[in-house]
């Protein structure tokens, strides 16, 4: 934790030459501008640097002037520039006679949901635990030029784990679904995800562990352990950007898209959750169903009512419903169950501990712009507390069986997610008092988000598909 004075002795002892200020746009991208060390002064923390705000999103163009306030709290030596270089984050504010907080910048409505929680007397503290799942290709050949033909794409030669890679690792191919946990030689990227927890811990993120994942083609995992949901939104921020970027420096590329490959495992962002209040859990009751308490069913009442909608925030982009399909431990009922991964909500049987007991919330991915994902998945389960919703009585579980077993008639009575986009959307249209709930959420948020998506899908359905080639071409 550093003020103006460590920053500048930091400088110095670094070799400092740069000093660069991130920021998150609308979307959950991180952007930045930077200045030499040489204008550094304590009045940046006063009078921030100016922006255009409308290039990240989040303003309308009449009133796009907008400062962003760097927080010294936040700066660490950025470990992938040549330059060096000190970086830090901090608060975007609309400028007036005082400078005041941007109501949609994202890092204010998690820190207005956290407030919201504590004034409603339910909790003070909320601890979230992301898993990510990515893939690391050694091309991006596959990416489809919407203006090329389907025959451009073969995922197969894109993969890391193609078994072309690397001398000597011919015969290791890691199986399709195979990929689960297996260790050297298939496992051809152990010492590019240490790098990458390498550099997580030394940012201060407590890594939890790393693995290969199910999927043949380079599908990684790394879990972090639970902590503070602003910070870890911020820590989300950072992980992937380490990700990305470690990956960059071997040649090769990291993506968290929820379905890069068809019929393969895909990218999830699992959630996992609880709520302290006086120091202490309140999700805990060594009586109640897996060891949950009331509180605990009735949070995830609320986030099992308002999932549908949720997914607008938790699953944004046309690819995240590609990835909520059956057959790949990627939830697509809404449901609650122990150990069960075809639930949307699973209570680890593993997690026994007052401290540890928890669930996890399974539909979101990494398209989620963090801040208003947890801060969305915040305020679904606020309003399953307040309104006392129980998950039970309304036929969302538990489910302690594998759902995609289910007979016909069975599965017709639960209830799916959203098959696409464009039904997370109608259902964020219908269904988002819970969000705007104490001002949150400002109503302009949801309608900018709501826009700007419906454009986004709008636009993707017009594109002339790869698969469209093979189906149609010679009809
Ligand atoms: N990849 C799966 C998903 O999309 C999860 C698989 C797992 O973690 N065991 O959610
Ligand atoms: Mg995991
Ligand atoms: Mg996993
Ligand atoms: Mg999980």
């Amino acid at each position: 934790m550093y003020n103006s004075t460590d920053i500048r002795e930091l400088c110095e002892e670094e070799g400092i030459r740069m000093i660069d200020f991130k920021m998150t746009d609308l979307d959950g991208r991180w952007r930045h501008i930077t200045i030499p060390v040489e204008r550094f002064n304590d009045d940046i923390f006063v009078y921030g640097i100016g922006f255009d705000g409308s290039n990240y999103g989040y303003a309308p163009v009449e009133k796009s002037d907008m400062v962003f306030i760097p927080d010294p709290a936040t700066a660490v030596v950025d470990p992938f520039t040549e330059i060096p270089t000190l970086t830090m984050c901090g608060n975007v504010c609309v400028i007036g006679k005082e400078n005041t907080p941007f109501d949609q910048y994202p890092r204010n409505v998690s820190l207005r949901a956290m407030e919201y929680m504590k004034a409603e007397g339910i909790a003070d503290e909320m601890l979230i635990g992301p898993e990510f799942e990515f893939h690391l290709f050694d091309n991006v050949s596959f990416m489809v030029d919407p203006q090329k033909t389907a025959f451009t794409v073969d995922t197969r030669q894109a993969s890391w784990n193609s078994g072309k890679e690397g001398p000597g690792n011919a015969g290791f191919q890691v199986p399709k679904g195979g990929g689960y946990h297996i260790a050297a030689p298939h496992d051809i990227a152990y010492s590019l995800r240490s790098k990458m927890c390498m550099y997580m811990e030394d940012w201060g993120i407590d890594v939890k562990y790393h693995h290969h994942e199910v999927g043949g083609s380079g599908q990684m995992e790394i879990e972090v352990e639970l902590g503070d949901m602003v910070d870890m939104a911020d820590k989300t921020m950072i992980i992937k950007y380490i990700i990305r970027n470690a990956a960059v420096q071997e040649g090769k590329t990291a993506t968290f898209m929820p379905k890069p490959i068809y019929k393969e495992a895909g990218n999830g962002m699992h959630v996992h959750m609880l709520l302290m209040k006086d120091g202490e859990p309140i999700f805990y009751d060594e009586n109640g169903y897996s060891g949950l308490s009331q509180t605990a069913h009735y949070f995830i009442g609320g986030l099992l009512k308002h999932v549908p909608s949720l997914c607008a925030f938790t699953n944004p982009s046309t690819n995240s419903f590609k990835r909520l399909v059956p057959g790949y431990e990627a939830p697509v009922t809404i449901g609650y169950a122990t150990s069960n991964r075809s639930a949307v909500i699973r209570i680890p049987a593993y997690a026994k501990s007052p401290a540890a007991k928890r669930f996890e919330l399974r539909n979101p991915d990494a398209t989620a712009n963090p801040y208003y994902a947890y801060a969305a998945i915040l305020m679904a389960g606020l309003d399953g507390i307040k309104n006392k919703i129980d998950p039970s009585a309304n036929g969302w579980g538990p489910y302690d069986c594998n759902l995609f077993d289910l007979p016909e008639d069975e599965k017709a009575k639960i209830q799916s997610l959203p098959r696409t986009l464009d039904e997370a959307l109608d259902a964020l249209e219908a269904d988002h008092d819970y969000l705007t709930a104490g001002g949150v959420f400002p109503e302009r948020l949801i309608e900018i988000w709501l826009e700007r998506k419906r454009k986004e899908s709008l636009e993707i359905s017009q594109i002339p598909h790869p698969a469209e080639f093979e189906k149609y071409y010679d009809l």
